[in-house]
This record gives C-alpha cells, structure tokens and sequence, in this order.
C-alpha cells in the first residue's frame, strides 16, 4: 500500500494509523502526488493564513473513501490529530472495524493516562481517552486502572533508583512467532559462544557497578530476561547472581527475578540454586496450556511439565511466580485459550501476564500466516475472556503495552495478586528510572533524574558481536557518568 503524505510532516502517525488497520501490509511512504498500481492513501494538508484543511482519500480493494475537515489556525498538534481522524474515518468505514483503542497508536496507553490523570484529574483523563482518543470504554478502564495500581510504585520511586536488566539470548529451541534475537542453545556454534558469553557478562556486570556507584545510584531491582535464563547450568546462573551480588550495593534491592522461562530447561537443582542465591521472583511460560498448539509453535515442551515446573517452584518455596499466556497463537481456539486462563488462575500464580502475538517480519510464522481478520476476531474473545475471568479472581492489571503488528491492536498486560506486582515491569514500561541493561541485545535506558528526559545505549545485537566487540562496548557505557554530570 502506498501512502501519499502530501503538504504535512505526520508521516509518523499516519503510518501507524494504516499499519494498525492493515498489519501486515507494507506501507510505502512517498512525498510527491504519482501514479501508482494497486491500493493508495493520499493525505494532504493545505494551509492558507487562518485556515488549515486536512483530506484524505482511501483507494483500497477497488472501494474509495473520502474525508475532509477543516481547522481554524490549528496548532501542529491539532492538524495532526485532525488529520489522523480523517485517516481513522476513511479505513474504519472501508474495513468496517473500529479499534478498541481507537486512535490510540503509542505502545504505553498507561504512560498517557497517568499523565493525563495529573494534567486532567481521575475524570478529565477518562473522558479525554473516550472523548477525544475514541477509545473504548472498556479499554479506558483498563489504562485507568493500571495507572491506578501504579501509584504506590511511583511514590517510593527516588531520583537515584535504577534497575538492573541481565539479557540471556539463548532458549532451548526457537519458537516460530519469536522475533527476538535469540540462539537455540542445542546448536554447537550457540554453545562456543555461552561460555565466552558469560565471561563477558560478569565483566560487565562489575563495570557497570562502577558507574552505579560512581554516580550514587540507588539499585531497586534485578531482572534476569531473555532468551530463556533458564538455559543457564545452576553454576553459571549462581556465578553471575554473585556477581551482581558482590558489585552492587544491594541494601535497598526490592526484588530480584529470574526468568526461568520454559518448562523443559527447570530442574530441582536450579530452582533450588536460584533460591539459595536470593531469587525472590521468577517466570515459568506456559504460553498455552493446549500440546498441539505447543507443537504447532515449536515449543519442546508439555502443558503437563509446565504444571509440574510450577508445582515444584512452589515448593521450593517461590511466592511470586509469573506464567505468560499469548491469545492469537495459530491453532489456538478460543476454548483452548479459556482453559490456558483457567488453568493459570486455577494453579493460583502470583502473576498472569496476557499477551497478545505480534507478528514480526523476522518471525518464521509471519510468511505461513494471512488470516490476520479471522484471528483477530478470535484474539479479541480470548484478550476479553482474559480479562474477565482474572478481574473475578481477583487479579488487579498493574503494568501494560502495546506492540505494532499486535493481532487485533490488542494490548499485552501484567496481572497480579494485589501486593505481587512486578516492580521492574512498572520500572521499565513506565520508564520512571534508569535501566543499566549489560549483554547482547540490552539497551540501557538513562533517565534524567528531575525530568522525563530519556536516552538509549546500545549493546551489540548478537552474543558473537558482544563476544568480539566487547571493548568498544565497555567504551559506550561511559556515557552514564556523563549523563548523570548533565542532569543532575
Ligand atoms: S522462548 Fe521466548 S525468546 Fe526463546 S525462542 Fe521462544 S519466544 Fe523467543
């Protein structure tokens, strides 16, 4: 699909609005009115002295929609907005599907709302998502009440907090709709690089506690992610734990989690290492609990071992545990996905976190899949069904974000017993403190201590580049002291 962005600079937000009617189309952007084949968009904007008006024209499937609107010395962000509602008028009236989230396109509806909440009040930030964003009713109360269950988080939150995020790019074996870069840990190259891998990681684990208290930065949580952690042996997980533990000053850490990931990579001897060494959280993914969906994905595992991995978990004595569902996944019914809700909610975890698949181009399933209607529908039933029965259970939502590609624009959220949010997930989502994040694939997100400025240090993508790049690496990282001289 071409679109036509003609007398305006709101490519940004124009592309986002098509992608979210047509997700796995390729939006071509062009500045300049041409002839093309096949489906077209053209929005323009022309302004005179007082008066700004906003068209656009849709010809998609052999059907055209018109909209125009004018505005009255419009300020960017209004032309904007109103050029996004002419777009929105046009494609829900040529696909005849109206979002839930409306115009809604940024992937923290909660980040706004609690803004919106301060500038607004309670009542003002409710109607503004209705009123002015078309969001659903339903979807308004979801962000209100996220943003809600994060207010106590926000308030212990200290200019010098900051988490620390340990990226593990290795998982036992590829899953089809995964887009991450990360490593199946049964092919040889894979595990040369561990090895090296987690010698690096512990180096810079120790650099980056430097610049931690360098800089007297106050450290609030460690998160473990990946990949799969849980590939890791029991040693290697408890030589990087010690050494995160001997670096840092963990008097004020709050919460330390472990993504253990799969079922087929747990064991009694690593659960029980990870508690020993402090691990107070950790995840165990179902994603399903249906076996011929399991296969479909490629996932190496039972419904049966993720139930026994929780069971044991639970034992040892784990009290915060985390299982992720995904509504969407090819080969999932919506009755599959209410038993996956029912059974997490009947094994009672701590947290429930309900994602919706997104499906990147990078992921083995976008090429098999173009159902993406029909799925939506269906994941649409699965994302409510979720919500419902967890509301009744008693699980509060408490952190939440959206992903382009997502099927049906639905919304990924974070459940949880009241009391057992993950505080790293608000941390992060809602980008209240810093992130120091070390190894492939981590960026590190600084975050000036007295304003809402933020920036990015990238680590190299793949753990061969992190291997043989790790001195250049290590040089990036002096940008936190640097940051942290100019804003605090
Ligand atoms: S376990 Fe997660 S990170 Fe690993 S391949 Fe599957 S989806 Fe990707």
């Amino acid at each position: 699909m071409t679109v036509f962005i003609i007398g305006h600079r709101f490519h940004f937000e124009t592309e986002n609005l098509c992608r979210m009617f047509y997700p796995n189309s390729e939006v071509v952007l062009e500045y300049e009115l041409r002839e093309v084949s096949g489906d077209y968009i053209i929005t323009s904007m022309s302004t005179s002295s007082e008066l700004s008006v906003l068209n656009v024209e849709a010809h998609i499937g052999g059907i055209i929609e018109k909209s125009e609107r004018k505005a009255i010395a419009c300020s960017d962000d209004e032309a904007e907005y109103t050029l996004a509602l002419c777009l929105y008028d046009c494609l829900t009236r040529i696909t005849g599907y109206t979002p839930a989230w409306g115009l809604l396109t940024g992937v923290r509806p909660s980040k706004l709302m609690n803004r919106l909440i301060d500038e607004k009040g309670d009542e003002g930030a409710k109607e503004y998502f209705r009123e002015k964003l078309l969001v659903s009713q339903d979807k308004t109360q979801l962000a209100f009440d996220v943003a809600q269950a994060q207010k106590q988080i926000f308030k212990e939150n200290r200019p010098e907090s900051f988490s620390l995020y340990v990226s593990i790019p290795f998982c036992p074996s590829r899953c089809s709709y995964c887009s991450f870069v990360s490593h199946s840990i049964t092919s040889n190259n894979a595990k040369k690089l561990l090895v090296p891998y987690i010698e690096n990681l512990a180096k810079e684990i120790m650099i980056t506690a430097e610049y931690a208290r360098n800089n007297n930065l106050r450290l609030e949580s460690v998160y473990f992610g990946g990949g799969t952690p849980g590939v890791l042996s029991a040693e290697q997980s408890e030589f990087l734990i010690d050494t995160i533990k001997n670096n840092f000053d963990m008097t004020f850490c709050r919460e330390f989690t472990f993504e253990s990931g799969r079922a087929d990579t747990v064991t009694e001897e690593k659960l029980l290492s990870l508690k020993k060494s402090g691990v107070d959280r950790i995840s165990i993914n179902p994603q399903t609990f249906d076996n011929t969906v399991l296969e479909l994905i490629g996932r190496k595992h039972t419904a049966e071992q993720t139930v026994e991995a929780y069971r044991l978990a639970e034992k040892i004595g784990f009290d915060s545990i985390n299982m992720d569902l995904i509504a969407g996944l090819p080969g999932d019914t919506v009755e599959g996905f209410i038993n996956s809700v029912d059974t997490a909610v009947s094994l009672r975890a701590e947290n429930i976190t309900v994602h919706s698949l997104a499906l990147k181009r990078s992921s083995t399933l976008v090429a098999k899949e173009n159902t993406e209607l029909a799925r939506d529908m269906t994941a649409a039933k699965m994302i409510d069904y979720a919500n419902k029965t967890l509301s009744e259970h008693g699980y509060i939502p408490y952190y939440m974000y959206r992903q382009s590609r997502c099927v049906g624009n639905l919304e990924n959220v974070g459940w949880c017993l009241p009391g057992k949010e993950c505080l790293y997930n608000v941390y992060m989502m809602e980008e209240i403190h810093t992130v120091l994040a070390v190894g492939a694939g981590a960026v590190t997100k600084l975050k000036a201590p007295y304003d809402n400025h933020i920036e990015r240090i990238f680590n190299y993508k793949y753990p061969y580049e992190y291997n043989t790049g790790f001195d250049t690496l290590l040089e990036r990282k002096n940008r936190i002291s640097e940051f942290y001289s100019t804003y605090n």
